[in-house]
């Protein structure tokens, strides 16, 4: 369905016309005709992403404000197009993924156009010397990985939602996937990229492995969620994938233990592509289907193809020995490989229509980080301001560094129905958020700010460096349209 261009012509005499011209009706003149849609079941699924309080909503019947358009752009020039109408008619705009972010990032309010790029899901170039993919911003993470894998070589970034989100949320979230120890995260791939400015100006940053040309133009990007610019392709380095993995695991006596442990497996420079340890809750949670007979459990994982395993394999095992790891098996690992994604089903049955756990309940995550010398007490200041408000906290070191690492926590909260669950929700990010920064950590390690985090920015960043983000914004996007009210509130 596409509006009419010419809402209403007036005759005002013989000689002159006025033609009231409906703004939404000129996008959709200045885009072909399949780029452009306001019907409502494409508005319903644009107007909101994966996070807990907006599905929440949506089941509880209190939709969300409905953009007045979704634009599935084509073309790098589609989009520019749309950008330049936007600053035209100070229309705001917000890009979209595949909507699995979990912050709300994507939520449009009424009035707005939202630009879906799954459209854009061309691989443009396959560098196989170089070992770089071209690809468009809206490809799939499953598929690219799969086109990837046919000509032998991986991405190696495997965040849990790959399935549902795309390379542009990837940049634009500062997605960090599971096996970041060996891989490294999103912007470790990132080589080069084409993006969008407000205005619809083209940026080309050309792909390099790495560049001293000034400041890194393709990292202010990185977790700019839409508020910056639009990310049309990137250039992503690639590896050769391991025909496997090989798997430890290893029981400790506490979570404490477990973050000492994994400290010293990282910084035992193993070459281990995943390195992961969980408190109790957690270990019960992953590894209790397998027989798993309680405490604390971490899991290593190596390519089976890397030189010197064996011996690599023991350096990991002596580390973990020295806080009180004692050998689990392979079992753990290969168990934890197979089940690795089924939370994004088992989170959508919970949160979405089917209310899994019934109403009143709600799930939801929360990825926090900081340095060794104070993960403790940012582990237990955040667990005890949720536990709170919460009936159960969870908690696992999901990206593990030589100076620090995630402490990613999964809670559950529960309320008398949908409606009261909300204020409890809020109530509990509050108090952990805050309780994250007293204790010197960052309130995001990999889901980045969207509208849920947005107010607490400018406590972590300080005034002047939330001042700095401030005034890129102001100077790339004047007139305020791309994606108000997400990252910066
Ligand atoms: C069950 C579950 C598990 C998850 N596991 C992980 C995980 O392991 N690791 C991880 O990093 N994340 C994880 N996430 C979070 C989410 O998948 C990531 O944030 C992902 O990067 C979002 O990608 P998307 O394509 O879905 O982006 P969207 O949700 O569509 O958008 C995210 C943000 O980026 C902006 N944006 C999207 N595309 C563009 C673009 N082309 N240009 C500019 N801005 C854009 C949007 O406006 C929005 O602000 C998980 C989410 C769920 C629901």
């Amino acid at each position: 369905m596409r509006p009419r261009v010419e809402s209403q012509a007036e005759q005002a005499g013989p000689r002159a016309t006025i033609r009231v011209v409906d703004p939404l009706a000129l996008l959709a003149s200045r885009l072909p005709p399949d780029a452009f849609t306001i019907e409502s079941v494409d508005l319903a699924e644009g107007s909101r992403d994966w996070w807990t309080l907006a599905m929440l909503r949506e089941t509880r019947g209190d939709g969300a404000s409905l953009p007045a358009a979704v634009v599935r752009p084509a073309t790098t020039e589609d989009v520019a197009t749309v950008l330049a109408w936007a600053s035209e008619t100070r229309t705001p705009v917000v890009a979209r993924g595949g909507g699995s972010g979990v912050c709300g990032g994507v939520r449009p309010s009424a009035g707005w156009i939202v630009l879906d790029l799954s459209r854009m899901d061309r691989i443009l170039d396959l560098d196989v010397e170089s070992q770089v993919v071209h690809v468009e911003a809206g490809m799939n993470g499953e598929r690219l990985e799969a086109e990837l894998q046919a000509n032998r070589l991986t991405l190696g970034h495997y965040p849990q939602s790959i399935a549902i989100s795309t390379v542009g949320g990837w940049i634009a979230a500062s997605s960090a996937g599971q096996a970041s120890a060996g891989h490294g995260a999103i912007e470790d791939h990132l080589l080069g990229l084409t993006a969008v400015l407000a205005g619809g100006r083209i940026v080309r940053l050309r792909p390099v492995p790495r560049s001293a040309s000034g400041p890194d133009l393709r990292r202010l990007l990185v977790g700019s969620e839409g508020t910056l610019a639009v990310v049309t392709d990137a250039w992503l380095g690639c590896s050769a994938p391991p025909p496997g993995y090989a798997w430890d695991a290893f029981g400790f006596p506490s979570f404490h233990a477990v973050m000492d442990g994994l400290r010293d497996v990282v910084r035992a420079h193993t070459g281990a592509t995943f390195i992961r340890g969980y408190d109790q809750t957690d270990s019960a949670l992953n590894f209790g289907s397998m027989g798993h007979a309680g405490g604390c459990a971490a899991i290593v994982g190596f390519a089976s193809d890397l030189p010197g395993l064996e011996a690599r394999r023991t350096a990991a095992a002596e580390a973990a020995r020295s806080s009180g790891g004692t050998p689990l098996g392979e079992g753990y690992g290969h168990h934890w490989e197979q089940h690795r994604n089924d939370a994004v089903e088992l989170y959508r049955r919970v949160m979405g229509p089917e209310r899994l756990f019934g109403p009143g309940v709600a799930v939801d995550t929360m990825e926090v980080a900081g340095l060794w010398s104070g993960l403790r007490e940012l582990e237990e200041g955040v667990r005890s301001a949720l536990a709170a408000h919460t009936e159960a906290v969870g908690c696992h070191l999901s990206h593990v560094y030589p100076a620090g690492s995630s402490l990613y926590f999964t809670f559950l909260l529960r309320g008398t129905d949908d409606r009261t669950v909300e204020a409890t929700y809020l109530a509990a990010w509050e108090d952990a958020v805050r309780a994250c920064l007293e204790a010197g950590g960052t309130m995001t390690h990999h889901h980045g700010v969207g509208r849920l985090k947005a107010p607490f920015l400018e406590e972590e960043l300080g005034r002047e460096g939330f001042g700095m983000l401030r005034a890129i914004k102001d100077a790339l996007d004047p007139a305020g349209v791309l994606n108000p009210g997400a990252l910066l509130p």
